[in-house]
């Protein structure tokens, strides 16, 4: 069995394979070629702590496996990431287990990149000023995805410590080139943004309609269950709204889940699943004037496709550490 790090899955995870990567396994998803049920979440009592269960099966080729993950918000600005954990990946010749990967780095990456999946297919092409709100692993990293698909050119940033923000800002004059400025609040971050991104913990919208200009592209990547949403009700009202997938977004995230029990959309307001998009299944943005949005929850089968490519790339050169854990059949059998 194969052991691979959070640098070693850093380093073997590309950002710009990692979205070809995901690009199919959404595809695949939406051909029906993946078994996916919901997650299994547990809301730790009296705190905003989460462990969840993340089992997937995806056709070509064969892949099974979980990702088992918890998400601590407290952590955040201490030396832990805020989402730490395995995913398991298991032969599907022999039901063996044979990869265990570091999950920070397969989520950090692999959540980038399904955004810019949905960028690409969504955005406008010439769409330059990107807004992040929220400048924690997810907003850096969002930079670094989003540069790869759309001519980026000027970077403005909201986040809830000015530090932080600032931080970001920083880093992404150094390594992206980009002018990039912190907002003094997140309506001033979305003013003449193209594409927005909320990348937050906030369990209360951070993102309002009203901040929306027309034609621009929203990416909601934080708020993942009931009790959380990062977007009002205005700016799923207001949008054309794509999913990573229905089931999930209709059962998990409060930013969907209040403006639907509120009667204000109903479950057609979903226009498409980004893998429909990439199938030819389903309309994408039809004119430089309307606000489309994905809400991105995260979905096993990503975990799965990212950690496979990774543990492919390690067999060729030769990466990570390799223990024989068991499975072989009992000598008295
Ligand atoms: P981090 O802990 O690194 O960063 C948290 C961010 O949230 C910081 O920018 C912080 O701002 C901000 N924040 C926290 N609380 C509030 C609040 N009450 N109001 C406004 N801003 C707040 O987390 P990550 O970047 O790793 O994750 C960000 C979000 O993305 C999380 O909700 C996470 O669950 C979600 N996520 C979604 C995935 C998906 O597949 N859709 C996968 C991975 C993560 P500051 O630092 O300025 O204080």
């Amino acid at each position: 069995m194969l052991i691979l790090s959070q640098s070693e899955v850093e380093r073997l995870l590309p950002m710009h394979d990692c979205i070809e990567v995901m690009a199919s396994t959404l595809a695949a998803l939406a051909r029906g070629d993946a078994v996916l049920p919901l997650r299994t979440m547990i809301l730790i009592p009296d705190s905003t702590d989460v462990f969840a269960v993340m089992p997937a099966y995806l056709g070509a080729p064969p892949t099974i496996g979980a990702k088992i993950i918890t998400f601590f918000p407290r952590n955040h600005g201490t030396q832990y990431d805020s989402h730490q954990g395995a995913v398991l990946l298991f032969d599907p010749e022999t039901g063996g287990l044979a990869a265990i990967l570091d999950a920070t780095a397969v989520t950090t990456i692999r959540t980038a990149a399904v955004t810019a999946v949905a960028t690409r297919l969504l955005a406008r092409a010439d769409a330059s000023t990107l807004a992040i709100i929220g400048a924690g692993v997810q907003g850096h990293v969002h930079v670094e995805s989003l540069c790869a698909v759309r001519p980026i050119k000027r970077l403005q940033i909201w986040s809830r410590t000015r530090a932080h923000a600032e931080r970001l800002a920083a880093t992404a004059r150094e390594k992206h080139g980009l002018d990039a400025v912190v907002a003094a609040n997140g309506a001033e971050a979305c003013r003449g943004a193209h594409i927005v991104c909320t990348t937050t913990s906030a369990r209360e919208p951070v993102l309002m309609g009203e901040w929306i200009e027309p034609g621009t592209h929203v990416n909601a990547v934080g708020a993942s269950h009931r009790s959380a949403r990062e977007i009002d009700t205005r700016t799923v009202v207001r949008s054309r709204l794509y999913v990573d997938r229905r089931e999930s977004a209709l059962k998990e995230p409060g930013d969907i889940l209040i403006p639907l029990e509120d009667g204000e959309i109903t479950p057609e307001h979903i226009v498409a699943e980004i893998g429909e998009l990439l199938i030819g299944r389903g309309q994408g943005r039809r004119d430089d004037r309307e606000i489309t949005l994905f809400k991105s929850l995260g979905l096993a089968i990503e975990d799965l496709a990212a950690a496979s490519y990774a543990v492919n790339a390690a067999r060729r050169q030769g990466a990570g550490v390799s223990i024989e854990l068991g499975g072989a059949r009992h000598a008295a059998h």
